[in-house]
């Protein structure tokens, strides 16, 4: 059912349709171009996956079970940057980013903490911009890259984070900070009327967005620097759907991108609520 064995599918490199047995691609000479039969399954998993909600349903699912690992930390009132904002212990568990993290080698946490939010108005101001922008990303870049670069993104704003020290960090701002960068580099290369307009738009988002945060108070503003410069480089290496349409390999880098984030959740549970 997932695996294909006859007919024909199309090489994951290069995009022409070789037989489906076939052990190396008739065009492009890349082994194994239909994945062991696997290619058209990884093909519709991404393909038909409505990212935006998904991340949205992984967060808020997160959130509930921070605030609800720790009740009275999560109820003590502070200010309203701070309105239901869970207990710092129910982060750490539940995979935090940050040097601290780092430094006792849960390396996963750069994957985990993208959905991990610090209090009520943080989830939302980042769950908005993520339905705000992904949509626009998916049509420039395509559905699989857009994974890429929101999750890859995410990770280097917070291995930038953790390099310059910051003890704990959290949330999607890196990845949003990503996908902008995506799109102003998009704008830039494209450049023409729609290419100015886009990298004004995405841009002036990004400065502000950016400025906020320098004056915000536990704003992690090497997250949001590392998470732009990460989209930039993702999509300079992958190239957007007007160079280079999408192809098998965005699709197993984005397969390969969710999974690793299963995994990264699942060895955070584990090192952190295995007896
Ligand atoms: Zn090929």
């Amino acid at each position: 059912m997932f695996r294909q064995r006859s007919g024909s599918n199309l090489c994951y490199a290069c995009g022409k349709l070789n037989r489906a047995d076939a052990s190396v691609c008739f065009y492009c000479g890349r082994r194994n171009p239909g994945l062991w039969g696997f290619g058209p399954a990884i093909g519709r998993l991404i393909g038909g996956l409505d990212f935006a909600a998904l991340v949205t349903v992984v967060a808020i699912t997160a959130y509930i079970a921070s605030l609800a690992l720790d009740p009275r930390a999560a109820l003590t009132p502070r200010g309203v940057f701070d309105l239901f904002a869970p207990g710092g212990r129910a982060l750490i568990a539940l995979g935090m980013a940050g040097a601290v993290p780092w430094q006792a080698g849960h390396w996963w946490t750069v994957l985990t903490a993208i959905y991990l939010h610090g209090s009520l108005l943080h989830i939302l101001f980042n769950l908005l911009w993520i339905r705000q922008l992904l949509p626009d990303v998916e049509e420039i870049y395509g559905q699989a890259r857009t994974i890429v670069i929101f999750t890859l993104s995410g990770a280097v704003g917070f291995l930038l984070s953790n390099a310059a020290g910051n003890p704990f960090t959290l949330g999607a701002s890196g990845a949003v900070f990503g996908v902008l960068g995506a799109m102003v580099w998009y704008g830039r290369r494209r450049g023409g009327l729609f290419g100015a307009a886009v990298l004004r738009q995405y841009g002036s988002w990004a400065l502000i967005l950016f400025v906020l945060g320098l004056l915000g108070m536990h704003v992690d503003n090497w997250g949001h620097a590392g998470g732009f410069l990460g989209g930039v480089l993702v999509a300079l290496m992958l190239g957007s759907g007007d160079q280079r349409s999408e192809r098998g390999i965005h699709r197993v880098l984005a397969a390969a991108c969710l999974a690793l984030t299963v995994v990264a959740f699942a060895l955070q549970l584990w090192t952190a609520f295995a007896p």
